[in-house]
Order: structure tokens, then C-alpha cells, then sequence
């Protein structure tokens, strides 16, 4: 057998270990240190617009303080993109708030902005102004900001813009992860660059990055005995992995290239199979390609191409399930027009690791044209 093509692993460039060896010999082992702050501002320097970055354990961490600094509680609503991993939509019932799904359009395969217009007019005659909205950056692409950004200021809804999958994509040259009142990155074993575990928060506001921190280090008052008059979480990045973070920024744009590469190999190699039809960038906008994907006539042929990449020892996934199908969501309120269902029943994500050798992609693409019978 050969052996495993992964869909997305982690791909080291080379400096991380002496960043984590520093770690180790400065005794530096912990959730604060130079690494941290290093990471931080290599993030803030990347991202650009005034930036500013708090290191935490978590894209799910990020998430779940960026609604605590929206003072999201019990009983509030947060729209959120239905078509997205669960990860978005947890932090809201964290909070024992209701999550309200919204569905995709099919250019970016994002947050639908007629459909979240419609969700927000719905909820105020209902009784209830939404407090926050959260969109997301799907496999890279970019949702449509100008679209979304101008219903949320309409309504003077604060959004909470979810790039766990975006870092390295930008909107009409602007880096996703700025665009949000507040930002959440992940750096999670699979996505673009990782620290094994690991994620941001992002704000231009100096004092919310602040209280960030305040909160993810336990919420300590400024005081010499151990003084609590909020209650903290321990959400802060460890030293050690920020030093993985900090190697990783070095390379971040070759990362960004070898995924878009490998979406222009499939896409040359493919695209004259009438079956398969790829998500072209709309203009103005730039997708890091963290995962490449593409649409199939049906579940069936699109499980029996999955199943027959298994048997060739190559992993592929269908598109997120939409949160509105998910046995643990599908009680509350969402807004659907058939985009994020029939995309989740077509689509394919292929291996997209930016350390996929040129054998692996031919074995993916010649393993897809068998499939097709195509040459
Ligand atoms: C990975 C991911 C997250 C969560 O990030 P973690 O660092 O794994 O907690 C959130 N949202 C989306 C869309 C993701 O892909």
C-alpha cells in the first residue's frame, strides 16, 4: 500500500525548534514570555490596519472571549454562518446564549447578506435585536465584507469575524482577521500555519486587547494578594508553542503560494472533467486556498469518489456540515435558502498541505481521473 495523503498536516519550516529551545533554555516555560510577545507582534506586523493581537490556546478560546467583551449573556442572540465547523457556533452557548443560523450565497460559499438581513428583520419583529454577528472566511475564501460589514453597521450589530481558516487571504487587498470589531485566528494542527494548538484574538482597540489578556490569565485585580472581582479563564498561549507560532511566521507566505499552487494543479489537471466544477476567486478577493475543494454533480458520486480516494490510501472530507443539520444545533432558529445544504451534499475537500509532494498530487489527481475514466 502507499502510503497516507493526509488532507491537511502540519508542515514545520525549519526555525521553529531553536524558538522552542530558547523557550527551554531561558526557562521561559509558561503562558507568558518572550515567545508570546514575539508571536504577537510578528502577527501585528502581518496583519497590518493598526492590529492589535492577543495570543491565547485557542481559535475556540478567542471566540469564546470575543463574546464575553461583547458582553454576550444568557438569553441574547448571535447570528452565525450555518456552513461552518462547530467550533464557530459553541462559544455562543458557552454564554447561554441562542445561536441564530444564517446560509451561505454560492460565490464564496459564506454568509448569505440578503439572508442575514432577513434573519435580523425577523429577530427585531420577533423581539430581539441580535448582539452579534459571526461570518466566516470558508477554506480561505473571503465572505463578502463590504456586504456584510454594511448590514451589521445598519443595524449597529457588532461582528465578531471568524479567520481560523483565512489568515493569508485578503478582500480588496485588505488581510482577513482585520476586518471584525473583533478577530479570531486559529493555529490548530491542521490549518495554514500551526503551534500544534494555538490561536488570536484581533482588535484595534488597545484596551479590549487588554482586558483580552486580563481575562485569559484568570482575571487577576491589580493587586498583591490574588484579588478576583470578574471571573478569569486560562486561555493564554504557552510560551513554548508561541515559539512554533514564531518559525512559523517566517514562512506564511510560502504556505499561502504552495496551497494556492496546489488549487491551480488541481484545477489545470481536473477542471475538463465535466463532473467537477471548482469555486473561482470572485474579483477583489484572494483565498489563502487553506483547503482545496470543489462541487460534484451528487452525494453519490461525490461518496463513491471519497471511497474510492480512501481505497487508494488518500484522505478527502465533504464540506462542513451545515450547523442547521447538526443533531446538537437543529433546535434553534435558522435562515435557509438550500445553498449550504446542496454544497454540503456536492462538495469534496481534497488534500491541500503545503508539503504535498508532487507524487501525492499526481497519485490524488490520477486516483480522480480513474474515477472518471478521464485522461
Ligand atoms: C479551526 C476552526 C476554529 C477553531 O479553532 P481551534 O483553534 O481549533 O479552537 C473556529 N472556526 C473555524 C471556521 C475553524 O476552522
Amino acid at each position: 500500500m502507499e502510503s497516507k495523503i493526509w488532507l491537511s498536516s502540519p508542515h514545520m519550516g525549519g526555525n521553529e525548534q531553536s524558538y522552542v529551545n530558547n523557550a527551554f533554555e531561558t526557562n521561559w516555560i509558561a503562558p507568558l514570555g518572550p515567545n508570546v510577545d514575539g508571536f504577537e507582534s510578528d502577527l501585528q506586523r502581518y496583519l497590518k490596519d493598526g492590529s492589535l493581537v492577543a495570543a491565547l490556546s485557542s481559535g475556540t478560546a478567542a471566540l469564546h472571549l470575543a463574546l464575553i467583551l461583547l458582553g454576550i449573556k444568557q438569553g441574547d442572540e448571535v447570528i452565525c454562518q450555518s456552513k461552518t465547523f462547530s467550533a464557530s457556533a459553541n462559544p455562543i452557548v458557552y454564554q447561554g446564549a441562542t445561536p441564530i443560523f444564517v446560509d451561505s450565497e454560492n460565490e464564496t460559499w459564506n454568509m448569505c447578506p440578503e439572508m442575514l438581513e432577513t434573519a435580523i428583520q425577523d429577530r427585531i419583529k420577533k423581539g430581539k435585536k441580535p448582539k452579534a454577528i459571526i461570518p466566516v472566511h470558508l477554506y480561505g475564501m473571503p465572505y463578502k465584507a463590504n456586504e456584510i460589514h454594511n448590514i451589521a453597521s445598519k443595524y449597529n450589530i457588532p461582528v465578531v469575524e471568524d479567520s481560523a481558516e483565512a489568515l493569508g487571504s485578503t478582500y480588496k487587498d485588505k488581510k482577513c482577521g482585520t476586518f471584525g470589531d473583533l478577530s479570531i485566528l486559529s493555529f490548530n494542527g491542521n490549518k495554514i500555519i500551526t503551534t500544534s494548538g494555538g490561536g488570536a484574538l484581533v482588535t484595534k482597540d488597545n484596551a479590549l486587547k487588554e482586558k483580552a489578556v486580563f481575562l485569559a490569565t484568570q482575571a487577576r485585580d491589580n493587586a498583591v494578594e490574588y484579588l478576583h472581582s470578574s471571573i478569569g479563564y486560562n486561555y493564554r498561549l504557552s510560551n513554548v508553542l508561541a515559539g512554533i507560532g514564531r518559525g512559523q511566521m517566517e514562512v506564511l507566505d510560502q504556505r499561502v503560494s504552495s496551497r494556492r499552487k496546489n488549487h491551480e494543479t488541481y484545477k489545470a489537471s481536473l477542471n475538463h472533467i465535466q463532473e467537477i466544477s471548482f469555486l473561482d476567486e470572485p474579483e477583489g478577493l484572494f483565498s489563502n486556498r487553506w483547503l482545496s475543494c470543489f462541487l460534484l454533480p451528487s452525494e453519490d458520486i461525490r461518496e463513491g469518489l471519497r471511497l474510492n480516494l480512501l481505497e487508494a490510501n488518500i484522505e478527502s472530507r465533504p464540506l462542513w456540515k451545515p450547523m442547521h443539520q447538526q443533531p446538537v444545533f437543529q433546535a434553534y432558529p435558522s435562515y435557509i435558502n438550500g445553498v449550504s445544504d446542496n454544497l454540503f451534499k456536492k462538495g469534496l475537500c481534497l488534500p491541500s498541505g503545503s508539503n504535498l509532494t508532487e507524487n501525492e498530487l499526481n497519485r490524488v489527481i490520477s486516483a480522480i481521473k480513474t474515477y472518471f475514466r478521464a485522461c
